[in-house]
């Protein structure tokens, strides 16, 4: 109870320790984890904006990553880049083209039906040194021909239309007015295969962005080309999506005088895709980098690798959360968001790493190691103060055995001696005293003295055998002798007249055994005494001695008080004595047994104990036999 209550505040703050020091591990580990996070995402940020500043630059170069264009806005003109981002362009380059009036005077000709002054005139102009005249005279060198059905001549007139460059007839490039006629002559001819070759060029061309043209003139090319090859023609939707944005773009611009409605970023849909805007404004010029999902998708994995958080995966989301590009997030994954107001991209970041989900299980592992080492602690403790407590108990008993020792001994001790100091005195007293009186009184005293010096004998004895310094010889010894020795000798001192012990030798004859007689006579005699001493009502005592498994037994049985159960095992230790022995008044040391079982372990032997209580006890000491030789084991003679 006073070791629980000793123990149990300790062990209660250890605990509590533990679960502080637990709780705080939690909450530094996660805050750490969510700083380490956050610089993640910071990084990422970071590394997102180089590669927007790099793609702007890049296209500054003329580089054409995929899903990126540039739009510069300046007053009425458009410039894109890569040009070919768009099908066609809603401010086309102005090319030069020729006055109409100049072919006024040809044209009378041509209506009133004289074809060759006509043709002559035109062919006159076609001469001019002005390309643009060149282009207007060839075209309507070619109409006549074509009207007349000259088909070769037509198409020899609009190839040499094809050859000219950046002028323009009609409202558009003359080379390409001249490349589809040439295609409808074809047509017309029934020339399939020449068709085939000359729509599949001038749609390359056409798709290749060749001409800056507008949507009429584009539309009317595609819907050409699908007349002839009576087939739709596919257009990526990438550069739809362009198109369509430099249209919206170009209406916004022109619509609010050159102005945006915001210089930095946002995020449009076109046409059911969504488009990121970078724009800049310097002077008049505005500038627009458009990005498309697969910019964004190549920048969201670019901007982890580059940010070296290879085991982060990043999302771009809209403001709606809808996710624009990147891998999102699986439910319940802690992730790392960061705001566009706060990082100026035009997209909510969104990160998160398998990784991540273990920060959990660290901790959890870090708590089984802190709960581990709290428990070993308590353990340690509580097993420390089990081992100090048996300690301490020992020691008590120790010392209680002590002082029982003590007294026993002094008891011994006094009881001698008080009845010589009796005797003395009445030999003092009386000197007339008869002989036989006298005799008698001596006999007293040399009991006594006999007792008192058997008493410190066996005491220096025992202490002898407790520091291991008493001698044991090994002479051979024949054990029936041995015990009738003890036997009759033990008669002899206790002068009863007739002897309480039935002696049983009549299995051991030729039983010999090595030792030391007069230790092995004194185990005997230690068993037969103890029989004696608690056997109160003079019970006889039956001491036998025969073979055994183990050599020679030698046992010794009385009718007496019979020892406690829980006893028997106790009473071979030196100073303890049986509760009963103690309560009866029956005196001794507890060092008659203690020393039995020394003597019993010196020869190689045990001594062992059965019995009941209230009906006796039998004690057996066994030892190892020897083999019989000639000189055989000397026979005791009774003094
Ligand atoms: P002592 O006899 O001096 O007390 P021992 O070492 O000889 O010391 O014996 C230890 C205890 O064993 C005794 O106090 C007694 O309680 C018990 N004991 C020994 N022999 C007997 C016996 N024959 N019958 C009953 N109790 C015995």
């Amino acid at each position: 109870m006073l070791l629980l209550a000793v123990l149990l505040p300790p062990a209660a703050t250890l605990v509590w320790l533990g679960a502080q020091l637990l709780e705080q591990d939690r909450v530094v580990l996660e805050q750490r984890e969510l700083e380490r996070r956050q610089a993640v995402g910071e990084a990422v940020a970071a590394e997102l904006r180089r590669l927007i500043s790099s793609a702007e630059q890049g296209l500054d170069k003329g580089a054409a990553s995929a899903g990126l264009a540039r739009f510069v806005f300046r007053a009425d003109r458009l410039a894109i880049a890569p040009s070919r981002r768009v099908l066609w362009t809603p401010a086309p380059r102005q090319l030069p083209h020729a006055d109409d009036h100049i072919f006024a005077e040809a044209e009378r000709f041509e209506r009133e039906g004289t074809g060759d002054p006509a043709v002559a005139r035109y062919r006159s102009l076609a001469r001019s040194s002005d390309p643009s005249i060149r282009a207007g005279a060839l075209r309507r060198i070619a109409r006549i021909h074509w009207r007349e059905r000259r088909f070769d001549k037509a198409l020899d007139t609009y190839r040499a239309l094809a050859e000219l460059r950046d002028v323009s007839d009609l409202d558009m490039p003359a080379d390409l007015y001249a490349r589809r006629s040439i295609c409808d002559v074809f047509h017309a001819t029934g020339n399939q295969t020449e068709l085939e070759r000359c729509a599949a060029r001038l749609e390359q061309d056409l798709f290749a962005s060749t001409w800056s043209i507008d949507r009429n003139t584009w539309e009317l090319a595609i819907d050409n080309l699908e007349r002839w090859r009576e087939a739709a023609i596919v257009i990526p939707q990438e550069r739809q999506v362009f198109t369509v944005l430099a249209d919206m773009l170009w209406r916004e611009f022109r619509g609010r005088d050159g102005a945006f409605r915001d210089s930095s970023s946002r995020l449009i849909d076109v046409a059911g895709t969504p488009v990121t805007l970078f724009s800049s404004t310097s002077g008049a010029q505005v500038s627009v980098i458009a990005a498309l999902p697969p910019a964004l998708e190549a920048w969201s994995t670019d901007a982890v690798r580059g940010a070296i958080a290879d085991d982060a995966r990043l999302a771009l989301l809209a403001p709606a959360g809808t996710s624009l590009a990147g891998t999102a997030a699986p439910a319940g994954t802690p992730v790392v968001s960061i705001r566009s107001s706060d990082s100026g991209l035009p997209w909510n970041l969104s990160l998160h790493s398998d990784k991540w989900v273990h920060a959990g299980e660290q901790f959890a592992y870090r708590r089984r190691l802190l709960l581990g080492g709290l428990a070993s602690i308590l353990l340690l403790l509580l097993g420390g103060s089990y081992f100090l407590w048996r300690v301490v108990q020992r020691e008590l008993a120790i010392s209680r055995l002590q002082t029982d020792f003590v007294a026993a001994v002094s008891h011994e001790f006094r009881t001698p001696l008080t009845s010589l100091r009796h005797v003395t005195e009445l030999l003092d007293e009386d000197d007339q005293m008869s002989a036989d009186r006298r005799r008698s009184f001596y006999d007293v005293y040399r009991r006594n003295i006999e007792r008192l010096h058997q008493l410190v004998e066996s005491l220096l004895d025992f202490a002898r055998m407790e520091a291991g310094k008493k001698p044991y010889d090994r002479t051979p010894l024949d054990a029936a002798a041995l015990a009738t020795y003890v036997v009759a000798e033990f008669d002899r001192h206790e002068g009863a007249c007739a002897s309480r012990f039935t002696l049983d030798v009549s299995a051991a004859s030729g039983l010999q055994l090595r030792g030391d007689r007069e230790a092995l006579a004194n185990a005997l005699r230690n068993l037969l005494d103890n029989a004696v001493k608690y056997s109160p009502d003079g019970q006889p005592v039956d001491v036998v001695v025969a073979a055994h498994p183990d050599g020679v037994s030698f046992t010794v049985r009385d009718h007496g008080l019979g020892i406690a159960r829980h006893e028997r095992q106790a009473i071979f230790q030196r100073f303890v004595r049986g509760k009963q022995a103690i309560a009866l008044g029956i005196k001794g040391t507890g060092l008659g047994l203690a020393m039995v079982a020394h003597i019993a372990r010196a020869h190689d032997g045990t001594v062992e104990v059965e019995s009941e209580e209230g009906k006796g006890s039998t004690f057996r000491l066994i030892l190892p036999a020897s083999v019989a030789s000639s000189d055989a084991a000397p026979h005791y003679e009774l003094a």
